[in-house]
């Protein structure tokens, strides 16, 4: 859709108010709602808004940014009443002299692929996004109890957990989702629903989206839904695998129908180039104290940093399908990444494995899990950070990772989340009260 197109299909559908979307660097979505009355002055990227209150995007001197729409997200939100209805755009954020912002995670994953374009590559991304939904109390705050008891695909009577997440499939429908399975997770009270791949701009641009439209939809079910990675201990926790694959052209860069595994060099490289910044990029996909807690051994979630044709314990799964689908599934992004950095990060990741052509560790076929520290030190497999500060001070040290994120995000990011884990350490924890009041 261009300019136009969005103009006359808003004045068509009634839309009245339009969302002009963004994320912070935490990857959490912000909005300026503007009237129909302004949405050409929008499209010409003409609309400022004060990016100091925003974390991470100003400095004070230069606080009036500019929101440039991509016409290509406009899309009417289902819920809303077809009178006076509410549309949405994604934009990007440019500096008042018309260049783009360097804290604008959408301008960085923009740039990012316009690297690989210049390698002759497009990236195609398909998410699973795994997310809880909890009740909520008299007062409306969310608990940690669910709805319902059932497992992994269960047909159990349709519960109000059901009921929502059928609800988030047809209203994700209405907004342009394909839609390609949507099932109950293994953890009481956990889903998943997964999206057909696009490319990385449009599944980037779709990952926030969908948060927001589960949320949403969930708490019109008087149900909270989370995408805190590892929201109750002792069970699962969420994940958001991440399919990618490269193109040239319409053609998979990926597949060689006569390569035994029928994996071309590039896909090889590529997961040399993941495997080798897995750590740092942890930082990234892996952003917040309590993703740690979801990557240990026990809970479907990956530790260790090895890839395989067949195994789903490792890190780097190539799930069956070839031909056009043939991808790499990387398993440890959590979703409360920020999908446009992840994305990024993964990318230049890749792309570094193909330019230095890195070969991979052999396939790692046997379950991790049961090896023991000599064999996994005689084989050379490393696991990932245990904690966020042991990821940050991968990334300090990964030149490709920070130059992905460029100077100004990575900055931000690494003050904000040393404060993060200041913040966690200093607490006292419930686990800390149960140990050692009556011990001591
Ligand atoms: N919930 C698991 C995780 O934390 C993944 C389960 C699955 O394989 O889908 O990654
Ligand atoms: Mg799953
Ligand atoms: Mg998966």
């Amino acid at each position: 859709m261009d300019k136009r197109e969005v103009i006359a299909e808003a004045r068509e559908k009634g839309v009245k108010f339009i969302r002009l979307q963004f994320t912070d660097l935490l990857g959490v979505m912000k909005n300026v709602a503007i009237t129909i009355d302004q949405l050409e002055k929008a499209l010409d990227g003409e609309l400022m808004f004060d990016g100091s209150s925003i974390y991470g995007f100003t400095r004070i001197e230069e606080s009036d940014m500019y929101l440039r729409p991509d016409p290509s997200t406009f899309v009417v939100f289902p819920w809303r009443p077809r009178e006076g209805g509410v549309a949405r755009l994604m934009c990007d954020i440019y500096n008042p002299d018309g260049t783009p912002f360097d804290g604008c995670p959408r301008v960085i994953l923009k740039r990012q692929l316009a690297r690989a374009a210049e390698l002759g590559y497009s990236m195609q991304v398909g998410p699973e996004l795994e997310f809880f939904l909890f009740c909520v109390d008299d007062n409306n705050v969310p608990t940690l109890k669910t709805h319902d008891n059932a497992g992994y695909f269960d047909l159990s009577p349709v519960d109000l957990g059901e009921q929502a997440r059928r609800d988030v499939v047809l209203t994700l429908e209405q907004m342009g989702f394909e839609i390609e399975a949507s099932h109950h997770e293994v953890a009481p009270g956990q889903h998943e629903i997964d999206f057909k791949y696009s490319d990385a701009l449009d599944t980037a641009d779709k990952i926030v989206t969908f948060k927001f439209v589960v949320r949403t939809i969930a708490q019109r079910h008087g149900l909270h839904a989370t995408f805190m990675p590892k929201p109750v201990y002792g069970i699962n926790g969420s994940g958001m695998h991440t399919n990618q694959s490269l193109f040239k052209g319409n053609i998979n860069a990926f597949y060689d129908e006569n390569s035994p595994l029928q994996l071309s060099k590039e896909a090889y490289y590529y997961i040399g180039g993941l495997l080798k910044h897995a750590r740092a990029l942890a930082a990234i996909t892996n952003p917040t104290v309590n993703s740690y807690k979801r990557l240990v051994p026990g809970y479907e979630a990956p530790v260790y940093l090895a890839w395989s044709g067949r195994n789903r314990s490792p890190l780097i799964r190539i799930p069956a399908k070839r031909g056009q689908s043939t991808r790499v599934e990387l398993r440890n992004p959590d979703p409360s990444c920020n999908p446009y950095l992840s994305l990024a990060g993964c990318l230049a990741a890749g792309l570094d494995g193909i330019v230095n052509q890195i070969d991979p560790p052999p396939a790692c076929d046997r379950n991790i899990y049961q090896m023991t520290s000599t064999e996994l030190d005689e084989l050379g497999i490393k696991s990932l950070p245990g904690s966020l500060p042991e990821a940050y001070a991968e990334l300090s040290r990964d030149e490709v990772i920070r130059d992905a994120l460029g100077e100004h995000i990575y900055e931000k990011l690494s003050e904000a989340k040393a404060k993060e884990w200041e913040s966690f350490s200093l607490q006292v924890h419930q686990w800390e009260i149960d140990r050692y009041l009556t011990l001591f």
